[in-house]
């Protein structure tokens, strides 16, 4: 490509996800009622991996060690707690 050439076609969408719009498609924003993550408790042992690398910090434990949803508003959907729990107690809502 050289620089007379014209700048490659941006989709709408992209341009309203690099302005943050939160109305952009493929940006998970919380509603305020479905919870981004699903926890199986029955399935967790409450090794504490998902609470220890959520980069959010969404995940607090409860009383018996067990990640509770302290912050969904802040949850990402960037998958790592799901793809890290080794009980597959996690699944998304949303993917
Ligand atoms: S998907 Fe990412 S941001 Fe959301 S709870 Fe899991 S680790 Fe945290
Ligand atoms: S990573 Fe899985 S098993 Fe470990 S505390 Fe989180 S949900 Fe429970």
């Amino acid at each position: 490509m050289t620089e007379t050439d014209p700048k490659p076609p941006v989709s709408e969408g992209n341009e309203k996800a690099a302005r943050g719009d939160k109305a952009s498609p493929g940006k998970y924003v919380y509603d305020g009622r479905t919870p981004p993550i699903n926890i199986f408790l029955h399935w967790c042992k409450a090794c504490n991996i998902c609470i220890a690398f959520c980069p959010k910090k969404v995940l607090e434990p409860d009383r018996e060690g067990k990640p509770t949803l302290a912050h969904p508003e802040k949850c990402t959907q960037c998958a790592i707690c799901w793809l890290h729990c080794p009980d597959f107690a996690i699944t998304s809502n949303y993917k």
